[in-house]
């Protein structure tokens, strides 16, 4: 070939391609490839355009230079028509004058259907076709490239969207001569873009908004309050023993729960609110322009009676109840960290005070929040240092004033406070999971005590164990226990584990094979303060219960209140129907001892005849009483330290 003609045809390459690129293809790897080649070839074109001044022109020449034009022309083709992206060039009209190959695989119609034709004349797609030749004609008029986006419907009847670019075709002099559409199918992208949008945003389990959401959300509210000076409302909800549930049911229960009190949830807010879960049985509720306390508390006693309606999750019917803790802008605060905590302590508070319940923030509640705090890190510091210890608290046989057994209750003589009561830390040990060390320290002391015991004075007496309901799902109970009962020596019988209806309230299958490899060991079961709770009598037959405790309240209340007698009387009759032995709690009075005794209660435990003593002062007292009827009536009650503070 004649290097005028080679020097022609690759500039005219260059330039197409040049173009092309522009236009929008550069993204393409087929452009990537040219345009590699380009640089190559440009670098030979400068070489060439030296050489062409060099050699004349003729007529076979030019021929030759047409042939190749017409070559390239067609491999310029090839490549617009085999591109994925859609392209369509229009005149200065907004006529089509080119449509390539994936313009006819879209719309399933041939070139010949468009060309000639303005958008508003035929349409390719199904879509809004005035917006888009009005998108077109602008481009045009303005002489301003822009960048468009649509929907349209293709040949498949399938939706997608479209990036296109419109960008302005211009002669040598930059005068427009038409318009290219390049439009790029952006469905996928966009999916994928909506679910990181999803993943960042929304909580995967229940699709609320998550955490991230929140803050974003509670940030405008709170702009937007600030400047209209209205107040907003930020509610905490969490779910009652939903742990417990969890543990008991599995995590597939456990989240269908969740799913379903989002549900839930969603359906008892109003439509600016907006409900956020932060993770486990966390919810948080930003209310906005509420106008004053009572429509924040309208909006939590809502929320409370929709959760608290029984649900049905795979085939159980389950009831679960929330409390809520509610803070409110400008009153309480005015950062989202400090709305949060403030709702956090009252939510805190609310479940303290009783659950199924709401609270408002008041000043309190930090001063109390502080405490817990202090009081946690008191309660590590103490397990470490062996602050912790059992006393015992002797168990009476009512018909003969024996001691029979006693039940382990557990100390913590804290370095400044003194002696701090169980209640005031069962319930921090629970939560931080500390419950599982220290319950697994009470019953081997207990143990040992119990064997101390019952060798040193020949007998059969047994020691209680309280257990509680985190400890009893956290850690594989009859696997500890039968550890503990190997260690120490101690004969199963002369263990008694006490539980509370909490526990049997999420009653399971799990639940109930634990209480039974229990029983099956030797181990007897206590039902503890009975009378407190549900008393669903249902219990009593169907988990392998040896004894049953009323609790403290509900003898105590037999004293002044003939109704109550009567019923002390039924429990203690009802009890012993189903072969159970019945312990009273809390008898602190002759008559009441005696009134018991009376109508056949087994055993009583009460500051009668003792608050809970350390081991030592346990055998002692035994050892004094003798184990006769008339001694064991004369034990003095010894009053610990403990008992005078509590009393
Ligand atoms: P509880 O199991 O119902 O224990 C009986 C509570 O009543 C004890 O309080 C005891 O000191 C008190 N009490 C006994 N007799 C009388 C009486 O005549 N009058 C009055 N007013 N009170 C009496 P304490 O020791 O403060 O224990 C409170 C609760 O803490 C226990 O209630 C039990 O639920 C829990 N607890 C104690 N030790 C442990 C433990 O080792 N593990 C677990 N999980 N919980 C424990
Ligand atoms: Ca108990
Ligand atoms: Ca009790």
């Amino acid at each position: 070939m004649r290097s005028t003609t080679r020097t022609f045809l690759l500039w005219l390459k260059i330039r197409r391609y040049r173009r092309a690129s522009e236009q929008g293809f550069s993204r393409l790897a087929e452009t990537r490839l040219v345009e590699r080649s380009l640089r190559e070839q440009e670098a030979e074109l400068r070489s060439l355009m030296e050489g062409a001044l060099v050699f004349g022109r003729d007529i076979t020449e030019r021929k030759r230079m047409e042939e190749l034009l017409a070559a390239h022309e067609r491999e310029f083709r090839s490549l617009a028509e085999n591109l994925p992206d859609i392209i369509v060039r229009f005149d200065c009209e907004g006529r089509r004058t080119y449509v390539n190959g994936a313009h006819e695989r879209f719309t399933g119609r041939p070139p010949e259907t468009f060309l000639g034709k303005t958008v508003l004349e035929i349409s390719a797609f199904s879509m809004e076709q005035h917006t888009y030749h009005e998108q077109i004609r602008q481009a045009i008029e303005t002489g301003r490239d822009s960048d468009v986006e649509w929907k349209a419907r293709g040949s498949d009847g399938i939706q997608r969207t479209f990036h296109t670019r419109l960008r302005l075709e211009r002669d040598a002099n930059g005068k427009v001569l038409g318009l290219l559409a390049v439009a790029r199918d952006m469905t996928e992208v966009y999916e994928y873009r909506s679910k990181i949008h999803q993943l960042a945003y929304f909580d995967t389990l229940t699709g609320l908004a998550n955490r991230a959401q929140f803050n974003e959300r509670i940030l405008q509210e709170l702009q937007q309050a600030g400047q209209e000076g209205s107040r907003v409302g930020v509610l905490m909800m969490d779910l009652d023993r939903f742990k417990t549930i969890n543990d008991t049911f599995g995590h597939v229960t456990g989240d269908q729960l969740l799913c379903e009190v989002a549900r839930r949830l969603e359906a008892s807010v109003r439509a600016t609110d907006t409900v956020a879960r932060l993770g486990g049985d966390e919810f948080i509720i930003v209310a906005p322009h509420v106008r004053n306390a009572a429509e924040l508390r309208g909006l939590a006693d809502r929320i409370l009676s929709t959760v608290a309606a029984p649900m049905q999750l795979e085939g159980r019917a389950l009831v679960v109840q929330a409390s809520i803790g509610i803070a409110v802008y400008p009153d309480h605060g005015d950062a989202t960290e400090q709305l949060v905590r403030y709702a956090d302590g009252a939510l805190y508070h609310a479940k303290e005070t009783g659950r199924n319940n709401v609270q408002f923030y008041t000043r309190d509640i930090t001063d109390n929040a502080t405490e817990r705090l202090r009081l946690e890190a008191d309660l590590r510091r103490g397990i470490a240092r062996g602050e912790l210890d059992v006393h015992y608290q002797p168990l009476i046989d009512l018909a003969t004033g024996c001691i029979v057994g006693a039940e382990a209750l557990l100390r913590w003589l804290h370095p400044e406070l003194g002696w701090i009561p169980p209640s005031d830390f069962i319930g921090i040990a629970e939560e931080t999971g500390l419950i599982v060390p220290i319950a697994e320290q009470v019953m081997r002391k207990a143990c040992s005590v119990v064997c101390r015991w019952n060798s040193w004075q020949e007998g059969q007496r047994h020691i209680a164990v309280n257990l509680s309901p985190s400890q009893f799902h956290l850690s594989h109970l009859p696997t500890v226990v039968q550890r503990v009962l190997h260690d120490t020596g101690c004969r199963p019988e002369w263990l008694e584990l006490e539980i509370t209806e909490g526990l049997l309230l999420v009653n399971h299958a799990t639940t109930l094979d634990t209480l039974n490899a229990l029983n099956q060991m030797g181990v007897r079961i206590a039902i503890d303060d009975f009378g407190t709770g549900y008393s669903a009598l249902g219990y009593l037959t169907r988990f392998p219960f040896a004894t049953l405790k009323i609790d403290r309240s509900f003898t105590q209340s037999a004293t002044g209140c003939p109704k109550n007698r009567v019923l002390v009387e039924a429990i203690v009759a009802m009890a012993h129907g189903v072969g159970l032995t019945v312990v009273a709690e809390g008898v602190e009075t002759r008559e009441l001892a005696d009134w018991l005794a009376g109508i056949g209660c087994d055993m009583g435990q009460g500051y009668l005849w003792s608050s809970a003593v350390p081991a030592d002062t346990l055998l002692e007292m035994e050892t004094h009483a003798g184990g006769s009827l008339a001694s064991c009536h004369d034990v003095v009650p010894v009053q610990s330290y403990l008992a005078r503070k509590s009393r």
